[in-house]
């Protein structure tokens, strides 16, 4: 069968398929087309668009519908936020829903002030991030040295934040001293 009877794109027979011809008016008229239909050529192939060839109607239809759906462009994955263990050092889960103190369910919550998360941090290398609480009866009662070993769900597991937290906290005491 001559070339001039098969689709450009598929090289099925167009003789009793529904098909349209690739005229210089159809290349005027589809620029896009014309330009997305060479983009999907697994081969560099010479189309003329003198009239003599054509394109079948289903190979139309997919260029046409590529045409207006160009594929969505996927988000970058984020990275995985990435956890580290220092040794000897431990902290309070990053959560206010409660005391931060073994079994306690005192709903009068307190954040921990920057002095004695410094303090904790220095002496008990232990690390109380933004989120924890402690409850009023516990920040009265509890001594520093039964504080971190009472911490309900001690975690030894830190993040590039916690370590700026950490560092924060210290820089806050710093500024409060030059301004005493
Ligand atoms: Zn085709
Ligand atoms: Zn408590």
């Amino acid at each position: 069968m001559a070339e001039v009877n098969r689709c450009v794109i598929c090289v099925r027979s167009v003789l009793r398929r529904r098909h349209h011809v690739l005229s210089l008016e159809f290349l005027e008229s589809h620029r896009d087309f014309v330009e997305y239909m060479f983009g999907t050529l697994q081969q560099q192939q010479e189309i003329i668009f003198d009239g003599s060839r054509s394109i079948c109607h289903p190979c139309w239809q997919r260029i046409d519908y590529g045409l207006r759906h160009p594929p969505e462009q996927e988000a970058p994955p984020m990275p995985p936020t990435e956890t580290f263990c220092v040794s000897g050092l431990t902290r309070a889960a990053n959560t206010s829903r409660r005391c931060m103190i073994d079994d306690c369910n005192n709903l009068e919550l307190r954040s921990v002030s920057g002095t004695i998360k410094a303090y904790l941090l220095s002496y008990y290398r232990f690390y109380i991030p933004p989120l924890a609480r402690i409850c009023q009866h516990h920040l009265r009662t509890m001594t520093w040295e039964d504080f971190s070993q009472n911490v309900t769900q001690r975690q030894d597991s830190f993040n590039g934040g916690n370590i700026h937290d950490m560092l924060d906290i210290y820089t806050q005491l710093l500024e409060r001293k030059k301004t005493a």
